[in-house]
């Protein structure tokens, strides 16, 4: 089958033919319908984050289960499904208490790039290629573990079902789950990529009042007001936090969300809350990346600053109600959706997001 492999850092993906071993025990092969081009593979790619190579990129996708291997029971051919790359244990005290984004399942699946018997399925000429996060979804097809796949109905387009993987989860999660938005409140969003629209979206589905878009491209700007915020600040030409205490009154929002994973980005979330109000950090930053906020703030105002994974979501019961969200239009994914590549142009789509070309992108393998 077709794959997008990463054999260097700093070097583009190369598309070509690897070998997919069948499901070992609770696993299955999916076949890939949609897979999500996401900033996060890019710090892969450029050595920001530590991998180990070569690997199969990829970790926003969803498609149509294949084949099951031994002992699997809760899923079966022909299941649609999203693929997670927090996959959860269900078991652990993370897990017991609601929030499987810190489940050590993932972690292991990460650290090694095999599956949980310790091995991989994907291989070239006899070569060890690794998994990607459990997920491995730029390519026609993968094996994953079964806590990282969750079944869902089959009427909705596997595109938008690929976006709930990582975008939607991470980004209407933030909102909804992490921060708990509340009806009437002001919201800022610092960076309107794919998963900042997520985060407003999120937050007018929570009923936000305010809900002010920054960034340095008045483009992306001007695409997050079609996902309903309600004004926009561009960073490049004035000073963010002055522009938010402006826009609010001299107050300053209850909520922030830092959704580009630069430690300067966060600082102003956090400068730019009310009294008593919460920054959210859902960005990656790069490996050892430092932060610093004034401490005097967070003590004498106190403000929160918390980070969110995955948006502290409970995929099994999340993926299905935020696919509800979509199918009454009250979550609009189909406008999040720009373009759509052939896997072969996966290094076109990564040029395009980085350019800031796209929303979102899927590929179709
Ligand atoms: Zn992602
Ligand atoms: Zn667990």
């Amino acid at each position: 089958m077709k794959a997008a492999v990463l054999y260097k850092t700093k070097q583009p993906l190369q598309v070509e033919d690897v070998d997919l071993a069948p499901p070992g025990e609770g696993e299955v092969l999916v076949k890939i319908g949609a897979a999500g081009v996401c900033h996060s593979d890019y710090h892969f790619m450029n050595g920001d984050l530590p991998i180990t190579l070569p690997a199969v990129l990829g970790h926003e996708g969803a498609g149509v289960v294949e084949e099951v291997g031994p002992g699997v029971k809760t899923l079966r051919k022909g299941d649609h499904v999203v693929l997670l790359f927090r996959a959860a244990c269900g078991r652990c005290e993370h897990c017991a208490k609601g929030r499987p984004a810190l489940c050590a399942l993932a972690g292991q699946l990460r650290n090694t790039g095999r599956l949980l018997d310790g091995t991989s399925r994907l291989s070239r000429n006899g070569e060890e290629i690794r998994h990607f996060l459990g997920v491995s979804c730029f390519a026609e097809r993968a094996v994953v573990p079964i806590e990282g796949a969750v079944k869902i109905p089959d009427d909705i387009p596997l595109p938008i079902a690929a976006l709930m993987g990582c975008a939607v989860l991470t980004g209407v999660g933030a909102a909804v789950i992490t921060a708990a938005v509340q009806p009437g409140s002001t919201v800022l969003v610092v960076g309107a990529g794919g998963i900042g629209l997520n985060c407003v979206m999120g937050a007018v589905l929570a009923g936000a009042n305010q809900v002010i878009a920054a960034d340095l491209s008045d483009a992306k700007l001007e695409t997050s007001l079609d996902f309903g915020a309600t004004h926009t600040v561009n960073a490049k030409d004035q000073d963010l936090v002055a522009a938010v205490r402006e826009l609010t009154g001299g107050e300053g929002v209850d909520y922030a969300f830092e959704a580009i994973g630069n430690p300067r980005a966060t600082r102003q979330a956090f400068e730019s809350l009310r009294r008593g109000g919460t920054a959210v950090s859902v960005g990656i930053a790069p490996l050892g990346t430092d932060l610093s906020i004034d401490a005097g703030e967070l003590v004498y105002q106190e403000k929160t600053l918390k980070g969110s994974y995955y948006g502290s979501s409970r995929p099994h019961a999340d993926v299905p109600r935020f696919l509800n969200l979509y199918r009454t239009g009250r979550l609009p994914l189909d406008k999040l959706l720009s373009r759509r590549y052939p896997l072969e142009k996966v290094n076109e789509a990564y040029d395009a997001l980085l350019a800031g070309e796209v929303a979102r992108s899927v590929l179709i393998p």
